[in-house]
């Protein structure tokens, strides 16, 4: 038996209950892990509230890192006592070990936590194919970044400046702008207080974004179509503050020929070579001192509920990891 947080009906942080499952041997092709550390994201929280489905009852959470206890006939290419770390489209994180298919997980370095481990695999990973692969940013192009001081939005920042691109954030408040500041961004707006369109207008004199990475969905749209320039590209990857209503196409064409994409990680990773790819990239970029995965803040896993309630009202700045 494990402790695991599991949900039995969608709803708020009350429905993560800490419960004792059973833990069967790994299968075929798999591997299981003792968790050292457990990445909390907002995909979990439109999992609990409903907004993605889920298979209920279920263990919540993607990504996590740990040690190797027990391998599964036919994986070679890990053994007992490894540091691992994985994301998979999956559902089974929260809880204190679990078996996982070996093509979700990769070594982790020595030179990084389990903490780190946790954090970069989800959002690092995140931030890599939005600015590496969604829209190829280089020097000189002009990016806004909503939710510059949340998890993904500091990573965003960060490695989007690295690469020569001209970084504007928005943030909910002053504290949080700071911290957008230190991420990258030369420009940060408070979007609750101001109007962000007029903002980035003025900021960028005129000649607005190449591209718009927007995490945040209902309360940003349409604005953030309007901060964008000719030919510029609309990012919706989440729906912090809900999804965006259907809009009739031609919008983007009065708005200058724009182009919008939905992508989401696991289309990128799914197929291994592309994954193992994106994770050398992140980890070069790592080390160039491009992007810097911080310690994140760490809770027990028996506060789940409280770390979701934190994070959806707004709370948080950078990410959070629980602790078996
Ligand atoms: P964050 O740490 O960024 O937390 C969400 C932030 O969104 C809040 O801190 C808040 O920042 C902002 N926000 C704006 N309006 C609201 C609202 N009404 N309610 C709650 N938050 C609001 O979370 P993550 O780093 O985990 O994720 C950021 C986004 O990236 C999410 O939308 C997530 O779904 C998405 N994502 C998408 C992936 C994909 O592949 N498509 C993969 C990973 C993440 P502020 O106070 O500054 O406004």
């Amino acid at each position: 038996m494990v402790k695991a947080i599991r949900v039995h009906r969608p709803g708020g942080p009350d429905e993560l209950h800490v419960e004792d499952v059973t833990l069967a041997p790994p299968g075929p092709g798999e591997v299981q892990i003792r968790h050292r550390a457990i990445g909390v994201n907002y995909i979990d929280i439109y999992r609990r509230t409903g907004l993605y489905p889920a298979e209920l009852p279920y263990i919540p959470g993607h990504e996590g890192a740990g040690q190797v206890v027990a391998v599964g006939e036919g994986v070679d290419d890990f053994e007992e006592g490894d540091r691992v770390a994985y994301i998979s489209a999956g559902l089974g994180a929260y809880s204190e070990a679990r078996n996982i298919s070996a093509a979700a997980v990769i070594h982790l370095p020595k030179s990084l936590s389990y903490e780190q481990g946790a954090v970069m695999m989800l959002k690092g990973l995140t931030v890599q194919y939005l600015l590496r692969r969604t829209y190829r940013v280089k020097k000189g192009t002009r990016v806004l970044v909503h939710a510059g001081a949340g998890g993904v939005g500091q990573l965003l920042c960060e490695w989007a400046r690295a690469l020569g691109a001209k970084v504007i954030a928005t943030v909910g408040s002053p504290e949080k702008a700071a911290v957008a500041e230190k991420a990258g961004a030369q420009d940060v707006i408070l979007y609750r207080d101001e109007n962000f369109v007029e903002r980035v207008r003025d900021i960028s004199r005129g000649k607005l974004c190449d591209v718009v990475y927007d995490g945040v969905g209902r309360a940003t749209f349409p604005g953030s179509l309007d901060c964008l320039a000719p030919f510029g590209l609309f990012v919706s990857f989440g729906s912090a503050s809900g999804p965006i209503d259907a809009f009739d196409i031609n919008l983007l064409a009065q708005k200058g020929s724009l182009f919008a994409t939905r992508p989401t990680l696991f289309a990128h990773i799914a197929k291994r070579k592309d994954y193992e790819e994106m994770v050398e990239d992140m980890l070069h970029a790592i080390k160039r001192g491009h992007l810097t995965i911080d310690p994140p803040h760490s809770f027990p896993l028996a506060d789940a509920a409280k770390v979701h309630a934190a994070l959806e009202s707004r709370q948080t700045m950078g990410s959070m990891v629980l602790i078996p």
